[in-house]
């Protein structure tokens, strides 16, 4: 049995002005069987391809994956050029197989491109029209956004049900089990959809709590009771994209009346769940108020997730912390190479150094803030992952500063998008984050999965940027009338 297997993953914030061009993406493209060698040393889908695949005596075939980029933090638009650029190899690539008996699709959901509203099934569709009648089998991310043409033109289709996401590597398992049976003859994937019409900021889509652990709860009460699996994608709202929002995936071995009815179920759940998705979240100067409050008698560390910070550079939360005059805090990154090159022109560890950083990069990013204080790192760092998000993966950062301002106040400077996932991102570049105070971190909810571990609360700040908590606050060209809460009906009604 030989089962193919390619990748072609991105979340496409349509926000961000900067387009996501071939030149962006071409330097993280794996071919052929290198996918696996690159996909083996950190939990993900393709390594639970490949653990059932070693159990089930399988041969897997890596055909292409893409989808990494060199963009500073989240980037724009997929070029239409990028796209045909990558499907063009990759379709060569599945033109250039034989004897192939299934394929394996690693994929994201959230990918936008200009000119192509759903590419996820438009990727299915060309590789069905060189692979005829094969069963092909999905993974995909909790941030997917999909509707039913995705449905129709695969067998199956499998979601991560956690967020952090630690279950990559169990739901390719999944996949790579039901694919095998199916080849096999002893499973007949049957697959119901459904379209809640709920759209979700990320920050609300922990799946620890409600309202996601409600749902995924009841996807594993549907798994108890004879569904193979339930699968729902909260969706990704930051892409302006017709399929945007939540949908519901159920796969059963040749049952539509359970697929169907467990289907149903769930949408209606997420349906009646839709206003716990839209909470409100403080703003920087409120919100680092009450930090600084709640340090003062004795809770910390405190962990500030500016968690709608797509870009990296965002200096709000930076700016009050200096403002309020908070002290012993580290901001796990802001990024700047312009500010880094001159540092690195300039300076040497140990120099006092005056520089202004952030807010370089869009006018949501607030203005630059300027620093003073010792230079305590400039230079590369590596370090590798301990935590449950990417456990083993290598981190190489060409160049990084960390500046001193005294009163344990840190400040680290980064050319992109900086949030580690644990510690070691800190203690890299000599610095103990369990000594500080308050830890400021530009993700939602992946960091969790670690740190909820080290610090005594995590602390969602809604400074302006490119993700915020509230999704009105958007402007939507793309989505239909009728999702909650950011289509024109319910834009209006509110009014
Ligand atoms: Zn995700």
């Amino acid at each position: 049995m030989r089962i193919a297997v390619a990748s072609f993953s991105h979340e496409t914030c349509t926000f961000v002005p900067q387009k996501t061009t071939y030149d962006l993406l071409k330097d993280g493209i794996v071919r052929g069987n290198e996918i696996f060698n690159y996909a083996k040393s950190f939990p993900n889908y393709i390594r639970g391809y490949m653990k059932v695949a070693e159990e089930e005596n399988v041969e897997l075939v890596g055909v292409l994956a893409a989808g990494r980029s060199k963009a500073l933090g989240y980037s724009g638009w997929i070029t239409r050029d990028a796209f045909e650029k990558i499907m063009g190899e990759m379709i060569d690539g599945f033109k250039s197989l034989s004897n192939i008996d299934g394929i394996l699709l690693a994929l994201h959901g959230a990918m936008a491109v200009e000119g192509i509203p759903k590419p996820e099934a438009e990727i299915v569709r060309r590789i069905r029209k060189v692979v005829g009648k094969i069963p092909i089998m999905v993974t995909l991310d909790l941030h997917a956004n999909e509707d039913h043409e995705l449905a129709e033109v695969v067998d199956a289709v499998f979601i991560l049900k956690t967020y952090p996401h630690v279950d990559s590597e169990e739901i390719g398992m999944i996949a790579a089990r039901c694919m095998v049976k199916t080849i096999r003859g002893e499973f007949k994937p049957v697959m119901a959809f459904r379209k809640p019409k709920v759209v979700s900021a990320s920050i609300f889509q922990a799946t620890d709590r409600p309202p996601m652990k409600l749902v995924y709860d009841r996807c594993r009460y549907w798994e108890r009771r004879g569904v193979y699996c339930a699968s729902v994608a909260a969706g990704y709202a930051y892409a302006d994209v017709p399929d945007i929002g939540a949908s519901v995936f159920v796969v059963t071995d040749n049952d539509k009346e359970l697929a169907e009815k467990a289907a149903q179920d769930i949408s209606d759940l997420i349906w009646s769940l839709k206003e716990e998705f839209a909470k409100k979240l403080p703003k920087p100067s409120e919100g680092v108020a009450e930090v600084i409050r709640m340090v003062r008698e004795g809770k910390r560390p405190i962990l500030i997730a500016e968690h709608s910070d797509r870009l990296g550079d965002g200096t709000h939360v930076l700016n009050e912390l200096i403002r309020q005059g908070a002290k012993n805090f580290v901001v796990g990154g802001i990024a700047d190479p312009m500010a880094l090159n001159k540092l690195k022109k300039t300076a040497k560890i140990g120099d006092h150094v005056t520089i202004k950083i952030g807010g370089w990069a869009h006018p949501i990013s607030g203005k630059p803030v300027e620093i003073t204080g010792i230079l305590e790192y400039l230079g590369e760092a590596n370090y590798t992952l301990v935590g449950p998000m990417g456990k083993g993966r290598k981190v190489h950062e060409d160049l990084v500063a960390v500046v001193n301002m005294g009163e344990g106040r840190h400040v680290i400077i980064s050319q992109r998008l900086r949030a580690p996932m644990d510690d070691q991102g800190f203690i890299a570049l000599g610095i103990n984050p369990r000594e500080k105070d308050i830890i400021v971190l530009k993700d939602r909810v992946h960091h969790r999965a670690f740190w909820d571990n080290v610090v005594a609360l995590d602390f969602p700040i809604d400074a302006p940027g490119l993700g915020p908590a509230d999704l009105t606050t958007l402007e939507y060209k793309n989505v239909p009338d009728d999702f909650y809460p950011i289509g024109s009906k319910w834009r209006q009604d509110k009014s």
